[in-house]
Parts: C-alpha cells; structure tokens; sequence
C-alpha cells in the first residue's frame, strides 16, 4: 500500500515495467510481435496471430478514442475514498484501435456529469506523478480528429 493509502502499479513486475518505464517518459509503450509487427495490449506469452514469443515496445502515440466509460460512484478499495465520483474509460489507441487502454478521466480536468465525451470521442493521454510511479489520465481532446460521418453511422 503506497503513503497515499490508494493501490498503486507493481514496477518490479516484468511484463508490465516496460510500459511503466514509458510513462515516465512521457510514452504510451505496448510490445509488438518481432515476427509478425502486431502490437498487443495488455502483454501476453505469445502472439494470438502467429504464436512469436518474442516482442518489441514502442511508443504508439498519445492519441486514442473513447471505447466505453462508467462513473464509479462508490468507492470499492481503500485509498479512493476522496475522489469519487471518478470516470473510468477504454480508449482505443488513435495508430491501432485494436489497443484498448483502461484508465480514467484526468480528475483535475474530468468534465461534469452533463459534458462527459461520448464514444470515438478524441481523448489525448497525460502523464501524471504519483509517488514513485507516472500514471496516465486521459483529457477530451477538442483539437483531435473528428470521426467521419461512415464512423458515426457505425
Ligand atoms: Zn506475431
């Protein structure tokens, strides 16, 4: 349990460190198969297209677009007392929607109840210190591409 009472990421953890050692850069990482080029999120032994084992992490940009969200109105682990209500979303990654990040709406930002952004809305990714750890919020993002009328009708 970190000092702020609140659950935070394992960076000894292995398959995850690399991601972590990203964020505190300022980069979204995922592994991409060496073999084939598909990325994966979240990391797996082997390659669900052609069974490689091994992977390459690269950044795959800050971009990406609202999947799904849900308020949290309650809160379910000790340490989060103090920020519900919160927004929980899946955004899929702007250079591959495949990637599906779960994180949450940047609280010093998130939008009221009413403003929320609605899906294949643009979110941008911000890098946020906490303790020893960077995580990643998520902010609408009003300069990012709008989705064409054949994606709305989708
Ligand atoms: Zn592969």
């Amino acid at each position: 349990m970190s000092q702020a009472g609140r659950p935070l990421p394992d960076l000894e953890y292995a398959d995850f460190a690399p991601f972590w050692q990203g964020t505190a850069r300022g980069e979204l990482r995922v592994p991409a198969c060496v073999r084939c080029g598909r990325r994966q999120w979240p990391p797996r032994m082997a390659c669900p297209a052609c069974g490689g084992l091994d992977f390459a992490w690269s950044s795959i940009g800050d971009r990406g677009r609202l999947y799904s969200w849900t308020t949290i109105g309650r809160a379910m682990l000790p340490g989060f007392e103090s920020e519900v209500p919160y927004t929980v979303v899946i955004v899929a990654a702007e250079a591959d929607p495949r990637i599906r990040f779960v994180g949450r709406l940047d609280p010093a930002h998130e939008p009221p109840a009413h403003e929320l952004p609605g899906i294949g809305d643009p979110l941008v990714a911000v890098f946020v210190p906490v303790e020893d750890v960077v995580l990643v919020y998520w902010r609408p993002d009003p300069g990012g591409p709008v989705p064409s009328a054949q994606e709305v009708q989708s």
